[in-house]
C-alpha cells in the first residue's frame, strides 16, 4: 500500500500497489537514496541559509533548495499531473504540489522542501511496515520449494518446480524439501509435514504412497514419479491465495477511500477560502499572511496518515494471522469475523478427528468378516471421505483393479461393480435408497452397511474421536463472545447426541444430506440479522456450506482443494482452537485501526484549528502530518505480533 502515486486514490490503484508489492520486494536502497540526497542539500541549504539568501535575487538559495525539492518531489509531483491528465484531481499528491509551489511562490522555499522531504521519510516507513507485514507472510510460505532434482537418463539436474512436468522423476534427497506432490517409486523415509498440517509426529512412507509439496523429507533418499504439476498442488494454492489476501477490501477501508474523496474538495476550497476571504473582509489583514495560513491548512489536512494507515492495519491482520497459520483471503472477512454471534461446525473431521477405528465387524447371510472388509475397502479406496479412508487403512493393501462404475453419493455412500457385481458401502439412508432388507437401523457408533446384488452383508460399526482441543476450542468461542455453537452431521442421530453433550455444543442437527446442511446455514443466516454466522468444515461434502455462510472456515488445509478454493479462511492445521484464534486477531485489528482512524482525525481537526488562526507553522503541519502517518504505523504494527 505504500503509495507513490497517492494515498488517497482510487480502488484500483490500490490494487496496482499491492501488484507492485508483490513482485518487486521492497529495496530500502532503492528508496532511500532521493531521501539522502534531498535531505543533504537540505541540511547544507539551512546552514548556509544567509549567504545563500543574499546572493543576487537569492539565486543560491534556489540552487540548493530547488533541486532538494525537484529530488523529494518528484513522484508527488509527476503523480499529481498524471492524475490531473486523467481527471482524477482530488487526490494529496495534488494538495503536496499547490501546497509546496505556492510555498515557492511567497518565497518559503525551505518550508517546501520540507513538505516533501518528509512526507517521503513518512513514505518510506510505510513501505517499510507494508514489506515487514509481507515478510510474516512469507515466513509462512518458506514451505514454498525453490528447486528439484530432476532424473532424466539415469543423471539428475537442478531445475525450478515450475518446469517440472506429470510423469517425471524426481529425486528427494533427506533433509530437503519435497517440490511437487508425487508417488514414491523407490525408498522409505520419515516425512514432517508440520509445515502443512501443524501435524508435528513425522510420517513413515514407502514405496506407492503419496508426498505432497512442502512437506520435508527426513531420513532416507526418496524417488518420487510427479502427479501434479506445480501450479496445481495444494501448496501452490495456498501460496497464491495468500498473495492476494489484501485484494477483498474490508468495508472500513472502502468507507475511508470515499471518504477521501470528499473530503479532499472540501479542504481544497476551504483553503481557497482561507487564502481569499479574511483579507477581503477582514481590516488589516495581508494576503501573504492568509495564504500561508491557507497553505499550512492544505498540508496539515493531508488525509495521508488515515488513508494509508488503515490498509496497512488489515494487511498487518492478515500478517498476523498467516503467522498463526490462519490464511484469511481478504480483510472484508476481518471485518466479519468481529461481529460473529454463530459458529456453526461440521461434524466429522472438524470436530472428531475423522481417523475411525473399527470397533465391531458383523457379517450376514453367509458372508465372512473378511468378504465384508474387503468389499468395504474395495468400494472405499475410490473415496477421500475419512470413513472411507480409515475403513481402507484397517484392511491394508487392497485390490482395486476390479472395481467400475464407481459411483459416490455425498450424505449416502459409495458405490460401484466389483467384478460383475453391484456392491454398495453407506449409511442407513443408502439402504433404504437402495431397498435392502436388514435388520437393524440404529447402532452404538457410526455404521457402513454393505450390500452386494441386493443383498445385505452385514455392517461394520467404527469410532471417531474427538480433536484433543475440542472441548478447550468451544469453551474459548464462548469466552470471547459467541452466543450459540451448532454443529451439523450426515451422521446418526446418537452420535451427534453424544457429541452434543461432551463438548457443550447448544443446538445439533443430523442425519443431513449435504443440501440439507446448506438450508441449515441458511435457517442461521436469515435469523442472525446484522449479527455474522461462520461455518467450520473440512471441505468433505461440505464445500457449498462454507460458501454460503457469512464466513467460511476451511480445516486442515490439505483436506480438500475445493474447500481451500471456497473458504473464506483456511487454517493450515487441524487444531479447533485456531477458530477462536482468527477471531480475537479479526477483533485485535478492528481496535488497532479503528484506534488509527480516531487518532488521526482528532489530530488533523486539532491542527486544521490552528492553522486557521495562523498558530501552527508550514514546518509543524509537516510534522504533525509525518507524525499521525508514524504513530498510525506504529500501531498497524502492533497487530502482527503474537500476543
Ligand atoms: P459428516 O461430515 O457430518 O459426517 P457427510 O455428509 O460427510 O457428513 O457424511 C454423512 C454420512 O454419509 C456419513 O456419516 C456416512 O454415514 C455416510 N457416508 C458418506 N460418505 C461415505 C463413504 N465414503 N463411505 C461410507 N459412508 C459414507
Ligand atoms: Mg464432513
Amino acid at each position: 500500500m505504500a503509495s507513490h502515486s497517492g494515498c488517497c486514490a482510487s480502488d484500483n490503484e490500490h490494487d496496482e500497489h499491492n501488484h507492485g508489492h508483490s513482485h518487486g520486494e521492497f529495496s530500502l536502497k532503492r528508496e532511500i537514496t532521493p531521501v539522502a540526497v534531498s535531505m543533504i542539500l537540505f541540511v547544507l541549504g539551512l546552514i548556509f541559509y544567509e549567504p545563500l539568501h543574499n546572493t543576487p535575487f537569492s539565486i543560491g538559495e534556489y540552487l540548493v533548495f530547488i533541486p532538494a525539492y525537484l529530488v523529494s518531489g518528484w513522484r508527488v509531483l509527476t503523480t499529481a499531473g498524471r492524475n490531473i491528465l486523467r481527471g482524477k484531481i482530488f487526490d494529496e499528491n495534488f494538495l503536496m504540489t499547490i501546497a509546496t509551489l505556492g510555498a515557492i511562490a511567497i518565497h518559503q522555499i525551505p518550508e517546501a522542501v520540507a513538505v516533501m522531504l518528509f512526507f517521503q521519510v513518512g513514505e518510506l516507513f510505510q513501505d517499510f511496515s507494508v514489506s515487514r507485514s509481507r515478510r510474516s507472510i512469507k515466513s509462512l510460505l518458506e514451505i514454498r520449494p525453490d528447486s528439484a532434482n530432476l532424473k532424466i537418463n539415469g543423471e539428475v539436474k537442478q531445475v525450478s518446480p515450475e518446469s517440472v512436468q506429470v510423469g517425471d522423476v524426481i529425486v528427494v534427497k533427506p533433509g530437503e524439501k519435497i517440490p511437487l506432490d508425487g508417488e514414491i517409486i523407490d525408498g522409505t523415509s520419515q516425512i514432517d509435514t508440520s509445515a502443512l498440517t501443524g501435524e508435528s509426529v513425522p510420517r513413515t512412507v514407502e514405496i506407492g504412497k503419496t508426498v505432497l509439496a512442502g512437506t520435508i523429507n527426513k531420513s532416507g533418499v526418496l524417488t518420487v514419479k510427479v502427479t501434479k504439476l506445480f501450479a496445481e498442488s495444494s501448496i501452490s494454492k495456498i501460496l497464491h491465495l495468500v498473495e492476494n489476501a489484501s485484494s477483498k477490501k474490508a468495508p472500513t477501508e472502502k468507507f475511508i477511500t470515499r471518504f477521501a474523496k470528499y473530503y479532499t474538495p472540501v479542504v481544497v476550497f476551504l483553503s481557497l477560502a482561507v487564502a481569499i476571504l479574511p483579507p477581503l473582509f477582514i481590516p488589516g489583514a495581508t494576503s501573504a499572511q492568509w495564504v500561508y495560513r491557507a497553505l499550512v491548512l492544505l498540508v496539515i489536512s493531508c488525509p495521508c496518515g488515515l488513508v494509508i494507515s488503515i490498509p496497512l492495519g488489515y494487511f498487518g491482520g492478515v500478517g498476523g494471522a498467516a503467522k498463526r497459520g490462519i490464511l484469511v483471503k481478504g480483510s472484508t472477512f476481518l471485518d466479519t469475523l468481529t461481529a460473529v454471534e454463530t459458529v456453526v461446525f461440521d461434524k466429522t473431521g472438524t470436530l472428531t478427528q475423522g481417523v475411525f477405528q473399527v470397533n465391531q465387524i458383523v457379517p450376514k447371510n453367509g458372508f465372512s468378516k473378511t468378504d465384508l472388509l474387503t468389499i468395504a475397502a474395495k468400494l472405499e479406496s475410490q473415496s477421500n471421505h475419512p470413513i472411507a479412508k480409515s475403513i481402507v487403512s484397517a484392511f491394508g493393501d487392497v485390490d482395486t483393479s476390479d472395481i467400475t462404475d464407481y459411483q459416490e453419493i455425498p450424505g449416502h455412500g459409495v458405490r460401484g461393480k466389483i467384478g460383475n457385481q453391484i456392491a454398495i458401502a453407506g449409511n442407513d439412508r443408502l439402504l433404504h435408497r437402495e431397498n435392502i432388507a436388514h435388520d437393524v437401523c440404529s447402532a452404538e457408533g457410526t455404521v457402513v452397511h454393505v450390500a452386494v446384488d441386493g443383498v445385505y452383508a452385514g455392517r461394520i460399526i467404527i469410532a471417531d474421536r474427538l480433536k484433543d482441543d475440542a472441548v478447550e476450542a468451544i469453551h474459548k468461542l464462548k469466552q470471547i463472545g459467541v452466543k450459540q455453537i451448532v454443529m451439523l452431521t450426515g451422521d446418526n442421530m446418537a452420535i451427534a447426541q453424544n457429541i452434543a453433550q461432551q463438548l457443550h455444543i447448544d443446538y445439533y442437527f443430523a442425519e443431513l444430506l449435504p443440501e440439507e446442511k446448506v438450508e441449515a446455514i441458511e435457517k442461521y443466516l436469515r435469523q442472525s440479522g446484522n449479527k455474522k454466522v461462520v461455518f467450520v468444515g473440512d471441505g468433505i461434502n461440505d464445500a457449498p456450506v462454507i460458501a454460503r455462510a457469512d464466513v467460511g472456515i476451511a480445516m486442515g488445509a490439505l483436506g480438500s482443494d475445493a474447500a481451500i478454493e471456497t473458504a473464506d479462511v483456511v487454517l493450515m492445521t487441524d487444531g479447533l482452537s485456531k477458530v477462536a484464534e482468527a477471531i480475537q486477531v479479526s477483533k485485535k485489528t478492528h481496535k488497532i485501526v479503528w484506534q488509527n482512524i480516531i487518532l488521526a482525525m482528532i489530530i488533523k481537526g486539532l491542527f486544521i484549528v490552528l492553522g486557521i488562526f495562523g498558530v501552527a507553522s508550514l514546518w509543524e503541519a509537516v510534522f504533525a502530518d509525518v507524525g499521525v502517518a508514524l504513530l498510525a504505523i506504529l500501531n498497524a504494527g502492533r497487530v502482527l505480533r503474537a500476543d
